[in-house]
C-alpha cells in the first residue's frame, strides 16, 4: 500500500497509462488521467478516478507539453506523476521541476537522468563501472575528425545521435566516402529530432543480439536485477516482440550481465525500475549500449516469469518504501513472449489507423492483455501505433510458442490492419524455433520476399 503517496497523475496515454492506473488502485492510491483533445474516446480516462484535458492533438501540445501536465497537476492536487514510457519520462529538465516543486516525479533523479538520457555520458559511466562497451568515440566535431575515428575501428561503423532514442537517429557507414555522406545527415537527423546534434562513432557489430536486464533499485541502496529480456526480433532497430529468459545465453553469462547492470545502475544513483541493454555477439561476449530510465514497454515478459509487479514496485520506491525483495528471492519459472499488436500493415509495415468494428481479445491459461482499445475505438492518428500487448507464459519456451500461435490466432481486431500476422510468421520461422535469431532476422527475412 502507498504511504506517503495519495494521488498519482499519469501524464501519459494508452495502454501504459491503463497499465499505472491499475496499479495506483491497487495500492490504495488515486489516479488522475490526462488526455489531449484527440483522445477524448480514450479508456484511462474513464478508468482514472480523476481525468483532465491537457490541450490539443498534437503531442507538443499536450502530453509533451510541460506547462499543461503541471497545470493538470495543480488543478487535482496531485501529489506525484508517473511518466510511464515516451513524453516525458527522461526528461530530466521535467524531473527536475518536480523535484523543486515538491512533486514526486516516479523514476530516477533528475540527475541520474540528465546522465542516462545522453549516450556518450553514458558510456562513459560503464567504463567507469568497468562495464563493458562496444569500440566507439565522443562526440565527433567534424568529418576529418570522424574520418580519423572510423579508420582506428575499422568499419562497418555506426553514427548514433548522443541524445537519441527509438532507433531514430542511426546511420551505417561501410566506408569512407558513406562517412562524408552520412555524416551530416546524421547531425541534421539528431538536431532535428532531439534538437542536440551531437554524433559519435561505435563500432558497427554484425548481427548482434539485443539482450537487456530489468533493474530494480530503492532509495536506500538496494539494487537487484529482475531477468534479463531478449528483444533482438526488431524491424529498421524497433522491437516488436520480445521473450523472458533469452534463450540464447549460459546461465553463467546471465548472472554476469545482471551483475554488470547492477554496478552500472549503482554508478549512476539509479532508482526505481530502468533497464540496462546490450549488445551480445555469436561468442556471447555483452557490450553495454544504454540504459533506460524508465519503464519499458516489454517489462510484462519479466514479470510474468518472475512474479515481481514493477509498476507497483516503481510506485512503492517513490514512496519511500524500501526494496522488500533480495536478488536471492528472484527466481525464474517458465519463459514468456511479448507481441506487440501494432496497427500497421504486417507486410509493408504502414501505419493503419481507424476504427475497431470488432474485437475480440484472447484470454484463458498463460494469457496477458494489456490494451486500451475496446469495440468501436477509432484510433487517433496522432501517437504510436501500438494498441495492445498480447503477453503469454509457459512452463517451456515451447509451450508458451503453442500458447502463443493459440491466442494469436483468437485475437479478432476488424477495421484495421494489425502485426498480428507477422508475429505469426515469426512463430513459423526456423530461425526463430531454433533459438539462433540476432537482430537482422526480419529485415533479412521478412522484408525480402516483398
Ligand atoms: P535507441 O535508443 O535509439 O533505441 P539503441 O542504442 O538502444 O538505440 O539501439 C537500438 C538498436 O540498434 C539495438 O537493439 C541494435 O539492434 C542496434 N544497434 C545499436 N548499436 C549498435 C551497434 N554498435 N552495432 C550494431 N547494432 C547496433
Amino acid at each position: 500500500m502507498l504511504r506517503k503517496i495519495k494521488r498519482v497523475l499519469v501524464a501519459n496515454r494508452g495502454e501504459i497509462a491503463v497499465r499505472a492506473i491499475r496499479a495506483v488502485r491497487e495500492l490504495g492510491g488515486e489516479s488522475v488521467a490526462v488526455f489531449s483533445e484527440g483522445d477524448k474516446n480514450s479508456i484511462h480516462k474513464d478508468l482514472a478516478d480523476f481525468s483532465v484535458c491537457i490541450g490539443p492533438a498534437p503531442s507538443s501540445k499536450s502530453y509533451l507539453s510541460i506547462p499543461s501536465i503541471l497545470s493538470a497537476i495543480d488543478l487535482t492536487n496531485a501529489d506525484a506523476v508517473y511518466p510511464g514510457y515516451g513524453f516525458l519520462a527522461e526528461n530530466s529538465h521535467f524531473a527536475s521541476i518536480c523535484e523543486r516543486s515538491n512533486i514526486k516525479f516516479i523514476g530516477p533523479s533528475s540527475k541520474t537522468l540528465s546522465l542516462t538520457g545522453d549516450k556518450a555520458a553514458a558510456r562513459q559511466a560503464a567504463i567507469e563501472a568497468q562495464v563493458p562497451i562496444i569500440s566507439g568515440s565522443p562526440p565527433v566535431e567534424d568529418v576529418k575528425e570522424a574520418l580519423e575515428f572510423a579508420s582506428k575501428i575499422g568499419y562497418p561503423v555506426l553514427l548514433k545521435a548522443a541524445a537519441g532514442g527509438g532507433g531514430r537517429g542511426m546511420r551505417v557507414a561501410h566506408n569512407e566516402q558513406e562517412m562524408v555522406r552520412l555524416l551530416p545527415v546524421a547531425q541534421r537527423e539528431a538536431e532535428a529530432s532531439f534538437g542536440d546534434k551531437r554524433v559519435y562513432i561505435e563500432k558497427y557489430i554484425l548481427n548482434p543480439k539485443h539482450i537487456e536486464i530489468q533493474i530494480l533499485a530503492d532509495e536506500y541502496g538496494n539494487v537487484i536485477y529482475v531477468s534479463d529480456r531478449e528483444c533482438s526480433i526488431q524491424r529498421r532497430h524497433q522491437k516488436l516482440l520480445e521473450e523472458a529468459p533469452s534463450p540464447f545465453i549460459t546461465e553463467e553469462v546471465r548472472k554476469k550481465m545482471g551483475e554488470a547492470a547492477v554496478r552500472f545502475a549503482k554508478h549512476v544513483g539509479f532508482t526505481g525500475a530502468g533497464t540496462v541493454e546490450f549488445l551480445v555477439d555469436k561468442d556471447m561476449n555483452f557490450y553495454f549500449i544504454e540504459m533506460n530510465g524508465r519503464i519499458q514497454v516489454e517489462h510484462p515478459v519479466s514479470e510474468m516469469i518472475t512474479g515481481v509487479d514493477l509498476v507497483s514496485w516503481q510506485l512503492r520506491i517513490a514512496d519511500g518504501q524500501k526494496l522488500g525483495i533480495r536478488q536471492s528471492d528472484i527466481t525464474v519459472d517458465g519463459h514468456a513472449i511479448e507481441f506487440r499488436i501494432n496497427v500497421e500493415d504486417p507486410e509493408t509495415f504502414a501505419p493503419s489507423p481507424g476504427t475497431i468494428t470488432k474485437l475480440f481479445l484472447p484470454g484463458g491459461y498463460g494469457v496477458r492483455v494489456d490494451t486500451h482499445i475496446y469495440q468501436g475505438y477509432t484510433i487517433p492518428p496522432f501517437y504510436d501505433s501500438l494498441i495492445a500487448k498480447l503477453i503469454v507464459w509457459g512452463k517451456t519456451r515451447e509451450e508458451a510458442i503453442e500458447r502463443g500461435k493459440r491466442a494469436l490466432k483468437e485475437f479478432i481486431v476488424e477495421g484495421v490492419k494489425t502485426t498480428i500476422p507477422f508475429h505469426l510468421r515469426t512463430l513459423e520461422h526456423p530461425q526463430f524455433l531454433s533459438r539462433k535469431y540476432d537482430t537482422s532476422l526480419v529485415d533479412k527475412e521478412f522484408l525480402k520476399t516483398r
